[in-house]
């Protein structure tokens, strides 16, 4: 699934090949992507053609692509989505949905003609999508309630700090609250903690401003660990803008590593379920909170 570094470094390849690009073309191959798109696949279609692409932005794992007219194609890879731009004739994807021909103006020094490429919006599971966002150009509102991610530079950090400290659920399930930080995800969340040394069901009201402090370090580690790996599968000639980086497979502590020494103690990390997924983590390097002396037991979810 892809983690924030993975979709940073689709933005950045928008920004590289598609930013100046008309939208000569757009076919919706098939209707759930766009399903959140009030004007259904036709009008979606017919919303973004002949517009031109002018920036290509993101917050937390949503990306947005500002078109000349003001709108924004705002998107969201979910569970398996691609973005890739490649040349018009490349083999059809046999999970394609959204097909967008894309004319390049003729760049200094560049080919006398416009040119043509593919973006294409490849997703096999289809929880991601996209939508055309009217005036969405500076910020899509149907994402404005979502905070900003560790590594945007406008990022609060004293606020993130007071507002972890006045809650009582657990501190991994607020390091996933996209209205407190967004684009961290499962994975770099158990990574994050780990390396802080800090339980995910520690009370937000329990930590200190240090460990908050930590903790918001140690995510923009993990998270710039990834994305300089990220950054590195680019240069290919079907360019690949999904952002497969192999950090997974070199770089990870603690997430999928159930059984195995940790790395600090060589303890046995364990693994327990938490909400639909797992959380992994050292016993000894992270230990479990003590209970709060209350005859309540502690609320499974936060009071909204
Ligand atoms: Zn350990």
């Amino acid at each position: 699934m892809p983690e924030l570094p993975e979709v940073e470094v689709v933005r950045a390849g928008l920004e590289r090949h598609v930013v100046g690009a008309r939208l000569a073309s757009v076919a919706v191959l098939h209707p759930r992507p766009v399903r959140r798109d009030v004007r259904g696949p036709e009008g979606f279609a017919a919303a973004l053609t002949g517009r031109t692409v002018t920036g290509a932005r993101r917050r937390g794992k949503y990306f947005w692509l500002p078109l000349d007219n003001g709108d924004a194609l705002l998107g969201h890879l979910g569970m398996s989505g691609q973005m890739l731009v490649g040349p018009t004739d490349a083999p059809v994807e046999r999970h394609l949905r959204v097909r967008f021909g894309l004319e390049l103006g003729r760049g200094p020094g560049g080919p006398a003609g416009p040119s043509t490429l593919d973006l294409r919006f490849v997703d096999q599971r289809m929880f991601g999508g996209l939508l055309v966002s009217a005036d969405g150009a500076e910020l899509p509102r149907e994402i404005s309630h979502i905070a900003r991610d560790p590594l945007d530079p406008a990022f609060d950090d004293d606020e993130f700090v007071r507002r972890v400290r006045r809650r009582t659920s657990g501190v991994k399930r607020l390091l996933l609250d996209q209205g407190l930080i967004s684009g961290v995800g499962n994975i770099y969340a158990d990574e994050a903690l780990w390396r802080a040394r800090i339980h995910g069901e520690r009370p937000g009201d329990r930590l200190t401003a240090a460990q908050v402090r930590l903790l918001l370090a140690e995510a923009r580690h993990v998270m710039t660990a990834a994305l300089a790996q990220g950054g590195t599968s680019f240069d290919t000639l079907y360019v690949n803008v999904n952002g497969e980086s192999g950090y997974f497979d070199r770089s990870l502590h603690a997430y999928g590593r159930e059984g195995e020494p940790c790395d600090r103690c060589a303890t046995a990390l364990r693994r327990v379920a938490f909400t639909n997924r797992s959380s992994f983590f050292c016993p000894r390097c992270q230990p479990a909170p003590r209970r709060r002396r209350t005859t309540a037991p502690a609320p499974l979810t936060d009071p909204v």
